[in-house]
């Protein structure tokens, strides 16, 4: 059987309980009796010495009579609610507050031993079978002359003691149950504040792992269980957005995939079956191998991605010189820039400008920029490359005067598979994947890219680098 949080709440609010009754029942209940023993039989014992040292030494000294004593004694037993004796050392009763003794009976303790008391001067029992009825009696000697003349005894029920005991225990017990009934404040302030939003939290990772992540807990305390459900929520709503990117990447990758394949079918096809003559093949294989190259590169553009996202980005990091990259990526454009009648323009700082970072991958980052800024600039015009060094960072930026980004699409295009509608008709052959690339290479250095467009005037790309410090050595 699963047993929950507040099963072991409550069970722990019985024990509790359970513990906190035993312990006054037995360990308080001892202690208050002892206690309260021991307090009495001091007050009777002080009051004994005080008789022996007054009343009953006037009586052995024959100062007051017999029956004056007796009196005194009867008034301080009944405001004392005891009873007192005063006896001979041989045991035999001289005065009882309870009654008037005939001077002719004599009436002897048998057995009588003062010693019988303990420590603390008293002694509990029936005293030498005298009562039925246990007694608390205290003994205290009357002295004179370097001799003991006698004894004073004090008597009182024991069960006077035991009720007294009883009515303070009674007050632990009071207590304890007020303390019970705040902790049972605790115990609801837990199900509040603890239990219910658990409860919730619970019900929600159990939705989460059936796969429902539309789920959403409502805990809005401002605490730690508001916080975990404000997390749960975030998470949950991160793994549900990553579920739909994850559908509509296989939608766009399965379309991007089938256009070109339908369109190398259709003119082999075509080719097999006579429609399209053999004179005119070589036409159309072109449009197939251009095809093809078309696979190739989103191809090798999802494994770049994939790459990048499942080593964690794995950067071989160097200093380099990013001014000679940007020369040979210009270079390898020569053709391009004949063929568009564009012209690169290298405005860089410095004749070596080194930055620290993974050479081979902003390489790819120039590549795909520069690349990007050919296919979407007009006959006639420039690209700019530029870099500038500004604290310990290195800029580079791409600068063409083409169709621009319309401001509502900036935000997209750095998403797997955007295009913007203005280029559509420029660029046939892109894939929508190489700025996602080059962002993913440039967050992994830990630095920005950062893009400033306008329609129809043109686009700038800028990202930043780490300074190396190998230029200071140029400097020197
Ligand atoms: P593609 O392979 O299609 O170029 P990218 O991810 O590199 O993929 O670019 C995404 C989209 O961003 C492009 O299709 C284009 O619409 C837009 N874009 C990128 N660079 C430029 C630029 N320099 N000028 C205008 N539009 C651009």
């Amino acid at each position: 059987m699963r047993k929950t949080l507040y099963f072991k709440f409550i069970l722990a609010y019985v024990l509790f309980g359970i513990f906190g009754f035993t312990i006054v029942a037995t360990f308080v209940s001892s202690m208050t009796l002892e206690h309260t023993r021991r307090e009495k039989a001091d007050d009777m014992y002080r009051e004994a010495t005080l008789i022996a040292n007054t009343y009953a030494t006037d009586l052995y000294n024959s100062e007051v009579s017999l029956d004056s004593v007796q009196r005194q004694l009867s008034s301080i037993a009944t405001f004392m609610d005891a009873e007192i004796w005063i006896l001979n050392p041989s045991g035999r009763m001289v005065v009882d507050s309870a009654k008037t003794i005939d001077p002719q009976a004599v009436v002897n303790v048998e057995g009588y031993d003062p010693s019988v008391v303990n420590k603390d001067q008293y002694v509990v029992g029936t005293f030498f079978g005298w009562f039925t009825e246990d007694q608390i009696s205290v003994i205290a000697p009357i002295t004179g002359e370097y001799r003991i003349k006698g004894y004073v005894c004090i008597h009182l029920p024991y069960s006077q003691i035991v009720d007294s005991a009883n009515s303070l225990l009674n007050i632990s017990y009071l207590e304890l149950l007020v303390l019970f009934l705040l902790s049972l404040i605790v115990l609801i302030f837990f199900t509040e504040m603890v239990y219910i939003p658990l409860k919730k939290i619970t019900t929600a990772t159990e939705q989460y792992a059936a796969g429902n992540m539309n789920y959403r807990i409502k805990v809005e305390s401002e605490d730690e269980m508001g916080y975990l459900s404000a997390s749960l929520n975030y998470m949950a709503s991160e793994i549900a957005r990553q579920e739909d990117d994850q559908k509509k990447f296989v939608a766009n990758v399965s379309h991007d995939f089938r256009s070109p394949l339908t369109s190398i079918k259709g003119f082999l096809e075509a080719m097999i079956d006579g429609t399209i003559p053999p004179e005119m093949h070589e036409k159309y294989l072109k449009v197939v191998l251009n095809e093809t190259n078309r696979l190739t590169k989103l191809t090798n553009g999802l494994l770049t991605l994939n790459n990048l996202n499942t080593s964690g980005m794995l950067l071989h990091k160097t200093d380099f010189d990013i001014n000679a990259i940007i020369r040979e990526v210009a270079e390898s454009f020569e053709q391009t820039c004949k063929d568009k009648k564009v012209a690169i323009e290298l405005v860089l700082t410095g004749e070596k400008l080194y930055v620290n970072g993974d050479v081979e991958r902003i390489e790819q980052v120039l590549y795909n920029l520069v690349d990007n800024a050919l296919k979407f600039s007009h006959h006639d015009s420039v690209v700019r490359i530029e870099t500038t060094e500004k604290h310990s960072k290195i800029f580079t930026s791409v600068k063409d005067s083409g169709i621009g980004i319309p401001k509502e699409d900036q935000k997209q295009i750095w998403e797997r598979f955007y295009k913007t509608d203005l280029s559509r008709g420029k660029d046939k052959n892109g894939t929508g994947l190489g700025l996602s690339i080059v962002r993913e290479i440039i967050r992994a250095h830990g630095e920005n890219i950062n893009l400033v467009s306008t329609e129809g005037v043109g686009s700038e790309f800028i990202f930043s680098l780490k300074r190396s410090d190998m230029n200071d050595e140029l400097d020197d």
